[in-house]
């Protein structure tokens, strides 16, 4: 079988200083702007893709950036406690899920995810941490090592391989089990 070379892939993120952001919300107006059809056309932090959860009489302002869209919600759930006050379990969830509002388009009700600002031509800096005077976001980009995925044909000649070696009735047993396992 022709082992695929590894190649390199980008991955953009964006760093949180909780403790230097001061919840001005300067991110939340400058993503939905952005985001507006036309572009800069309308502010409104609903539409945001970065939101931040403000404790304002206890000081505590954590900026939570949209992830993936999650079809529904999920079964463990975590508990913060900050300073010793404790958060909604789902406060600092980067979902668009089900169970609460936040990243949904507020009229059609579809999810929002964070995109890192992509346009042509496209911005030096995602706009989030542009506006972010007070250096609570910090943008990164880091290479990692992308797996190649076979071709399906090549992973046909490696399962008839097998097949020779312990027989069909055997490889089934195995796929099965492995299936089992997720
Ligand atoms: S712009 Fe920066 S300081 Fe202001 S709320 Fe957003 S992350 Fe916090
Ligand atoms: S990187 Fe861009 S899309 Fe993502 S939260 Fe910041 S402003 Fe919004």
């Amino acid at each position: 079988m022709k082992v695929e070379k590894n190649t390199k892939k980008v991955v953009k993120t964006i760093r949180i200083d909780v403790n230097k952001c001061n919840g001005c919300r300067a991110c939340e107006v400058i993503c939905s702007a952005f985001h507006a059809t036309p572009r800069y056309s309308s502010a409104n932090p609903a539409r945001a893709r970065i939101r931040v959860i403000r404790d304002p009489l206890a000081d505590i302002y954590v900026p939570v950036y949209a992830g993936e869209y999650a079809v529904a919600e999920c079964a463990g759930r975590d508990r913060y406690v900050i300073d010793g006050k404790e958060y909604d379990e789902c406060a600092f969830c980067r979902a668009s899920c089900p169970s609460r509002e936040f990243f949904k388009e507020p009229d059609s009700g579809l999810p929002l995810k964070c995109d890192m600002c992509e346009s042509d031509p496209p911005e030096p800096e995602p706009l989030c941490v542009q506006w972010c005077l007070a250096d609570a976001l910090t943008y990164e980009e880091r290479e990692v090592e992308e797996q190649q995925q076979p071709a399906p044909e090549e992973i046909e000649v490696g399962l008839e391989a097998m097949a020779h070696k312990v027989g069909w009735d055997k490889l089934q047993e195995m796929v099965a089990r492995m299936a089992k396992r997720g």
